[in-house]
């Protein structure tokens, strides 16, 4: 059992706690993070994250093309065959 993977030291030699422990089980288990939920493999305490709020950016290109379709008359010429 490596529980090197939980910590990360950074270049300062701060300890790094990457998961949090378990409020039920308390500290010594881990939670396994998930993509959007926090799973402790002990008891089964899920534990939902915090949805950060995303910056839509409603940048609305809305190119209006008033390129006027001149179309320049041009004399049908019935070509007929004979
Ligand atoms: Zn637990």
């Amino acid at each position: 059992m490596s529980v090197h993977k939980y910590y990360k030291i950074t270049d300062d030699g701060k300890l790094i706690r990457l998961n949090p422990f378990c409020p039920r089980c308390g500290p010594g288990y881990f939670m396994a993070q998930n993509y959007d939920r926090l799973t402790c493999g002990h008891c089964g305490y899920t534990e939902f994250k915090k949805r950060t709020p995303k910056k839509e950016t409603t940048s609305e290109e809305s190119k209006k093309s008033s390129a006027k379709a001149e179309e320049p008359q041009k004399g049908k010429k019935k070509r007929k065959k004979r």
